[in-house]
């Protein structure tokens, strides 16, 4: 292990999780992860393998057969899944959001029906705002569900399903009407069982392919089509409509710590790689890393990673402590995110023209991190959240 994104404080059952998971990274995940990407290959193995670990049931409680862990613990594994491939990190993350919002909002009933396979990965989360009209503005969501006898019919379409195709239980917000003057509470969160893979996979539930995209390979992002979708009343997350705006803000809202978690893992990753290239690279008779432009670099880079892990291990450690952390994970999305895209770019310059051949890690990483940037909200949007509860906190 590095000097960098190290945590102190942690416990002994802390340390032994992030010791096995950073060995099944280095035996697992790194050796055939550029090579999978390459292909767009899903990482059946891998994933097999999160579930021996009981990656699935990391932070689900141990009453409901998962292993009861932190925030931070999550956050600190997910930083060692991404330095090796942030795609297999993107498996667990939406699961896991799922899961969180069981945790906090469902009923006892709907905990007992899915926690318990959510932990060993027997039953796979998605979590679905977006639609192809909306991304950013959550408000604008136009999939309806239209109350029927016992339960709803929802007519709709939804954009950039991460493990839309994988996943059998999909966290779906949509459109009701509850008669409240606020858009956000005439908002419900269903819970939409399918079978895993493509084409219609419910009754009305089409999950037509996988959307190509420039990175992020292997893991499978969709749409989603529903036609006359049926759904009884008790798949209603929490039981009660009208919820569903609040409920997913708050998956999201430890969504962000996820992602800047993810954006942690890589910086470290393409940080190691300029590192170990500037002292292999020679040129004008030395090695590169005695160029003080590169050096520079390499200082640079180094504590990028490291205020962003602080970052992240902060806004973890409050959602633990039971704090408010809105202002502190938008903080660490943004910085995290940012300053990967700056830390990849800056390896990306040190491997010269070999970072632009597909031969070298770097590649990858560099289509990657820019996922960073769009993932649980752009940094605008974060802005807009950091300044907003500053302005409030601030009132004069
Ligand atoms: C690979 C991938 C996987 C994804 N997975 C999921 C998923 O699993 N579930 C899900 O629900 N969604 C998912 N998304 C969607 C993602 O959350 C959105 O793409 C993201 O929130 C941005 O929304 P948008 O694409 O509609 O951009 P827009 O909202 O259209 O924004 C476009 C630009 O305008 C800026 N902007 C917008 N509003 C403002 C404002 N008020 N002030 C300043 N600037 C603004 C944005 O910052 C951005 O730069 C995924 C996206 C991708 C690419």
């Amino acid at each position: 292990m590095g000097r960098l994104v190290r945590t102190e404080g942690l416990t002994d059952e802390q340390e032994e999780i992030l010791k096995l998971v950073r060995q099944f990274v280095e035996k697992e995940i790194l050796p055939v992860a550029t090579d999978l990407e390459h292909k767009d290959e899903y990482p059946t193995d891998i994933v097999e393998g999160l579930k021996e670990l009981g990656i699935f049931g990391l932070m689900i409680p141990e009453e409901y057969g998962g292993l009861g862990e932190s925030l931070l613990t999550y956050a600190l594994v997910v930083e060692e899944i991404a330095r090796g491939w942030m795609s297999v990190s993107g498996v667990i993350n939406t699961h896991f959001i799922v899961a969180y919002m069981l945790m906090q909002h469902g009923t006892e009933e709907q905990k007992q029906k899915y926690l318990p396979k959510m932990a060993t990965g027997e039953v796979r989360g998605a979590f679905s705002m977006s639609e192809p009209s909306l991304g950013s503005d959550v408000s604008a969501v136009s999939t309806k569900a239209t109350k029927v006898d016992d339960g709803y019919e929802i007519t709709g379409q939804k954009m950039w399903l991460t493990n839309g195709g994988s996943s059998t239980l999909v966290a779906v917000l949509c459109k009701t009407d509850e008669g409240a003057d606020s858009v956000y509470r005439n908002m419900t969160t269903f819970l939409i069982e399918k079978e895993p893979g493509f084409g219609e996979t419910a009754q009305g539930v089409t999950i037509p392919g996988k959307i190509d995209k420039m990175g992020y390979k292997g893991i499978d992002t969709t749409e989603m089509i529903l036609e006359k979708h049926q759904i009884s009343a008790d798949q209603v997350l929490g039981g009660e409509p009208g919820k569903g705006f609040y409920q997913m803000m708050d998956g999201v809202e430890v969504g962000r710590v996820n992602v800047g978690a993810r954006a942690v893992g890589i910086a470290n990753r393409a940080f190691e790689l300029g590192v170990a290239y500037a002292q292999q690279r020679e040129t004008f008779g030395k090695p590169i890393a005695q160029h003080q432009a590169v050096l520079f670099r390499i200082a640079e880079m180094a504590t990028k990673v490291e205020t962003a892990h602080s970052m992240v291990v902060r806004a973890a450690r409050l959602k633990d402590a039971g704090e408010r952390m809105d202002v502190e994970a938008g903080m660490a999305k943004m910085v995290a995110s940012e300053y990967c895209n700056e830390v990849v770019e800056a390896s990306f310059r040190i491997h010269g023209g070999y970072g632009y051949s597909k031969e070298y890690e770097i590649e990858r990483l560099y289509r990657e991190a820019a996922f960073m940037l769009i993932g649980e909200g752009t940094s605008d949007i974060q802005k807009m959240i950091i300044g907003r509860s500053l302005l409030k906190d601030y009132k004069l």
